[in-house]
């Protein structure tokens, strides 16, 4: 079919600026990896500098009379006439980073800025010396800005911390995550205490022995290329901690970390960081470094992350075809555990204290610790003195568990330190949009099957259709209701969870 080209002048004049935003934004990621990655440790006084500079530009280039003046004019009817899709959701993309970034006076952004550097290093102090009161006081300003800038961007009668959600996740409010969290609660809670009364009789000694660091790290590139990684699009790297970075879709960088006496540790954040690479990779071009070039959302990236390492990586059909490979790599170690061992194993499911090592099984309740508490911060009923009570009293009731320190109770994540308050449910909305996904897939495609030939092809071009060529031009909503017909909808996730570790515990 033939379309006449109808391309708009102000949007023409808008991608020059946009080139520039996007270049700045691109070499600061560069340096982002190459610091967290191969830089050498002195280089960190000099390049800070560096990269001061072009985020200084960065901001420049982004938010300056020229691009408001195109923005506002993009925004009218008759221009929205003239734009494709694609360039209607930059343009209201866009909107968005400007509404958030101009409702702050800069002396405040910068203060707070400042402010969030010195707490991140009190927490990380705090954590070190098992010293919550040391912390407080940085925290209680730390919140103080957050709802201030949140108040800034409120609707009227809009709650705070409902500004905070929708900055990672625009589809959720408060009233869907209670809706969810609740379910979950009332499932999974009773599930795992059932499950973690059977925990005994899964052994997985095996997964603790010595396993050459080396041999980690052949056979974890061996996985994301089974997986589909691809090494002309992106680079492997190792750091402290493990994270997907994009400079766009022909660029897409994962790392790993390895511990000696944990096989799985190695192995499941390869396959999870190559479930974001993949999304990465598989953005159209159209749209790649233009600001919807990327994930959805952080819910929605956490999806695909999940689906491959939770859903497929823990799946005795994906393991089939490549487990003496495993075998084979460390015959000392593995040779009398044999694949229905080694299953079991890598689902072994028991409440813990530390929501970074925790199982599939109970990973959502960490966070709904987390958001309860946020919200309740956000609207004043938590008093910051005593949250570490609070905290210890939900541990025991989700979990049946009491952190014996603040170390291992509510010091354990950074994320509040800085102001990252909201973060956390999208790492449970990914899990569950994960499951919502993976329902569908199995209604049209033989999902197993592809799985046990080892064929991965028809999977990850499902995913690329349905959600990755989008980037951020269409939201979880849309996504999920263009794939499964319905929006958003938690029981796939409890069924699922449900049907895993009730065969896999023999429960009934
Ligand atoms: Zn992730």
């Amino acid at each position: 079919m033939y379309t006449v080209m109808n391309m708009s002048k102000t949007f023409e004049k808008l991608q020059v600026h946009l080139d520039k935003i996007m270049a700045f934004e691109t070499a600061r990621s560069l340096f982002e990896w190459d610091d967290q990655t191969i830089a050498p440790f002195e280089a960190a006084d000099y390049t800070s500098k560096v990269i001061g500079i072009i985020s200084d530009e960065y901001m420049k280039a982004l938010i300056n009379d020229d691009v408001r003046k195109l923005l506002n004019k993009l925004k009218e009817e008759k221009e929205q006439e003239q734009l494709t899709d694609d360039e209607k959701a930059i343009v209201k993309e866009l909107d968005k980073t400007y509404v958030q970034l101009e409702s702050i006076p800069p002396e405040e952004y910068r203060a707070f800025n400042e402010l969030a550097s010195i707490s991140n290093r009190a927490w990380a102090k705090a954590k070190k010396d098992n010293n919550y009161e040391y912390f407080a006081p940085y925290l209680k300003e730390i919140i103080e800005y957050k709802k201030k800038f949140a108040g800034y961007r409120a609707k009227k009668g809009e709650e705070p911390y409902e500004v905070l959600l929708g900055d990672f996740e625009e589809c959720f409010k408060i009233k869907d995550l209670d809706i969810f969290f609740d379910k979950i609660k009332k499932e999974i809670v009773p599930l795992l205490k059932k499950v973690s009364q059977k925990s005994d009789t899964i052994d997985k000694s095996y997964n603790y022995l010595n396993y050459d660091i080396d041999k980690q790290r052949d056979f974890c590139r061996y996985l994301a290329g089974y997986l589909g990684f691809d090494f002309n699009k992106g680079v492997l790297g190792e750091s402290a901690h493990p994270f997907t970075l994009q400079l766009h879709n022909h660029d897409v960088r994962i790392t790993n970390s390895f511990i000696e006496d944990n096989l799985e540790s190695a192995m499941f954040s390869v396959i999870h960081e190559t479930g974001h690479a993949l999304y990465e990779m598989n953005i159209s071009d159209s749209i790649t470094q233009t600001p919807v070039g990327t994930g959805a959302s952080m819910g929605m990236h956490e999806s695909q992350s999940r689906l491959f390492e939770n859903i497929i990586g823990r799946s005795e059909a994906f393991w089939t075809p490549i487990y003496d490979k495993l075998v084979d790599t460390y015959p000392d170690n593995l040779k009398d555990i044999n694949l229905e061992h080694f299953i079991k194993g890598i689902n072994k499911a028991e409440p813990s204290l530390i929501r970074t090592e925790a199982d599939e099984l109970s990973y959502s309740l960490h966070i709904i610790i987390r958001y309860e508490i946020e919200k309740m911060i956000f609207s004043g009923e938590a008093d910051v003195d005593k949250l570490p009570e609070l905290w210890n009293k939900k541990y025991e009731e989700y979990l049946g568990l009491t952190p014996p320190t603040d170390s291992q109770g509510i010091l354990q994540d950074t994320h509040w330190s800085y102001g990252e308050f909201g973060y956390f449910p999208s790492y449970a909305i990914g899990s569950a949009v994960a499951s919502q996904i993976h329902a569908k897939m199995m209604e049209v495609m033989q999902f197993e099957d592809y799985l046990l030939e080892g064929n991965l092809t028809p999977i990850r071009e499902y995913l690329k259709d349905a959600i990755h060529k989008y980037g951020a031009t269409k939201n979880t909503n849309q996504i999920l209701k263009d794939i499964t017909g319905e929006e958003f909808n938690a029981d796939y996730y409890v069924n699922y969870l449900k049907e895993k570790y009730q065969k896999l515990y023999n429960l009934k």
